[in-house]
């Protein structure tokens, strides 16, 4: 039983047809999604999901590539959802100096307002990151996040700075990137790391694991990303499915998964 701590299944990518993904990634063993916005739409969008599909969560947040529209008016209104009662996180939430979609202030400016929330309502954050790792953990560090926890999503950086996220109380997730032939320093980051730290996500529609790259990225093809990290690790695919699990539950109090979520009660 896996649970996909980072997925878009709210995207547009999925409006042909959802209940086929979510049919699919219920076979393959996925027992909860975490469905994720980034701005105030797909926050919209993402809570509305939730609502319908017992096994899905929502987290709703301002990505970095949109800092520039997380004004006060945006913010009070993600200050809302974020008490709804289906949302579990604030995410996603970051810094991305790769791709630098808006200026590097306004995005340090909409994390530091969204980590006050996520200390107001008490919920977890779900941290983006692209080179720019030394900022977001100073920023973290500064505004107290180890209250509240999170998840380095997708994560990306070497084993310092993994182990610097650790110290903050983080949680380290790993992604599809992690089945690719070129992704050496990811797969020593994973070798290092202790099994109740951490999880594993889809990000779809994007970055499927090797076997589908190219493609479209849906939850089904999360038992791949888990079995590289199973034998990265060297213990059995079930030990990782339930570690990981479990730690992504602890971290977004939710009730215990069941597998098979859409059976008829007994
Ligand atoms: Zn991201
Ligand atoms: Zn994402």
């Amino acid at each position: 039983m896996l649970f996909d701590t980072h997925a878009h299944l709210h995207d547009a990518a999925f409006d042909a047809d959802r209940p086929a993904v979510l049919a699919r990634a219920r076979a393959a063993g996925v027992a909860g999604f975490l469905t994720i916005g980034t701005d105030e739409g797909t926050s919209v969008a993402a809570v509305a999901l939730a609502a319908a599909e017992p096994d899905i969560y929502a987290a709703v947040g301002i990505h970095p590539h949109d800092a520039s529209t997380a004004d006060g008016t945006t913010l009070e209104r993600l200050a809302t959802l974020a008490r709804a009662p289906r949302v579990v996180a604030i995410g996603e939430i970051g810094l991305d100096y790769y791709r630098d979609l808006s200026p590097r202030a306004v995005q340090r400016t909409a994390l530091v307002a969204q980590l006050q929330l996520a200390r107001a309502v008490g919920k977890p954050v779900l941290l983006h990151c692209r080179e720019a790792h030394a900022d977001l953990l100073d920023v973290c560090l500064a505004e107290g996040v180890a209250a509240v926890g999170g998840i380095l999503h997708c994560f990306s950086g070497d084993l310092e700075v993994a182990r610097r996220g650790l110290d903050l109380g983080l949680l380290i997730s790993i992604a599809g990137p992690v089945t690719y032939p070129s992704a050496r320093r990811l797969a020593e980051v994973v070798r290092a790391l202790p099994l109740g730290r951490l999880v594993v996500e889809t990000d779809c529609p994007y970055l499927p694991p090797q076997p589908w790259r190219g493609q479209r990225n849906e939850p089904a093809y999360l038992p791949v990303t888990a079995a590289r990290v199973a034998e990265l690790l060297g213990v059995p695919m079930r030990t990782v499915a339930a570690a990981t699990s479990e730690n992504a539950a602890r971290l977004l109090a939710l009730p215990p998964l069941r597998s098979g979520p859409a059976a008829s009660p007994a």
